[in-house]
């Protein structure tokens, strides 16, 4: 009777560089999707000058890095340049993003304003302060874009805010709009683009945990994010836990629009649908005039 030799036992592969094994993945994953949102949308052309804004937040961090890998090999040739608002919040730790930007030896500029005193005066106490914060903050980057001639602001903005954007105009201001991943300034006169528009945000922040980056909380002025913001984010939380992929899917959704399907004249056509003569056709008001009315209820 013969006996079966049994099967040298497998060493275990050390933990450490299972590690850097899925991060290298992560790595991977995060610069096809930021490499394809940059084809899809024409983010960056040779010669662009790109300002990129870092918070020190880890949607920021990444952002920075994921381009400086994608830089190394891109078929065409751009500068980045990382530039950071020091609101003054109490707090704030000034050394922090300098060293980081140093030693990677990215180009940066550090402008101080003090927006923060500006909210905490015109924002009524216990009042979220994050909007008109970020308007000023907007405001004071933009005019260091036009001033030093950057062609393209990038911003970290990732998968998840565009679809939490949606829903919170959806839901509170009755509009289908979003927070496209590029889009001209009000004013005309930049170009922004948002590389992450693609990477969900529980990768970031798997990716900022496995880079250690030294990431400054967005909360030490003690604002908090306003409540219909978080509600929407608990709704997808809850929905991605009960149906993972709805919000992947919700975010495929927003790049394959279709007009006819939707109601707004403004962007199909319906009056001229299956109109059969060149007759102007009658406006609501005339509608509503040939309406007989029988003294009852209209509904
Ligand atoms: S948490 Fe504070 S610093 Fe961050 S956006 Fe809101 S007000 Fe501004």
């Amino acid at each position: 009777m013969s006996t079966i030799a049994p099967l040298p036992l497998l060493e275990p592969q050390p933990r450490a560089r299972r590690r850097e094994h899925e991060r290298l993945r992560l790595a991977k994953r995060l610069r096809h999707q930021v490499g394809r949102a940059i084809a899809d949308f024409g983010m960056i052309e040779d010669g662009d000058k790109v300002m990129v804004c870092l918070s020190g937040g880890k949607d920021s961090y990444t952002m920075l890095d994921i381009l400086l890998q994608l830089r190394e090999k891109a078929p065409v040739s751009f500068e980045l340049h990382a530039v950071n608002l020091d609101q003054k919040q109490p707090g704030f730790p000034e050394h922090v993003l300098p060293d980081y930007l140093r030693a990677l030896g990215v180009p940066y500029t550090i402008l101080e304003q003090d927006t923060y005193s500006v909210v905490k005066r015109v924002v009524p106490e216990g009042k979220t302060m994050c909007s008109l914060c970020s308007r000023l903050r907007r405001g004071a980057l933009y005019s260091h874009a036009e001033a030093e001639g950057f062609t393209k602001i990038a911003l970290g903005h990732h998968r998840d805010d565009l679809v939490a954007t949606f829903f919170l105009n959806l839901f509170f201001h009755a509009k289908l709009s979003g927070m496209p991943p590029k889009l001209r300034s009000d004013d005309g006169k930049h170009v922004v683009i948002r590389p992450l528009a693609y990477v969900r945000e529980a990768d970031i922040t798997e990716y900022a945990i496995a880079r250690d980056f030294p990431i400054i909380p967005c909360t030490l002025c003690g604002s908090q994010e306003n409540l219909q913001r978080k509600q929407v984010a608990r709704m997808m939380a809850e929905w991605e836990k009960e149906t993972p992929g709805r919000i992947e899917s919700i975010a495929r959704a927003l790049g394959d629009v279709r007009p006819s399907q939707l109601s707004d004249p403004k962007l199909f056509d319906f009056l001229a649908l299956g109109l059969r003569g060149d007759a102007p056709l009658p406006d609501a008001h005339a509608w509503l005039a040939g309406t007989p009315h029988d003294g009852g209820d209209d509904a």
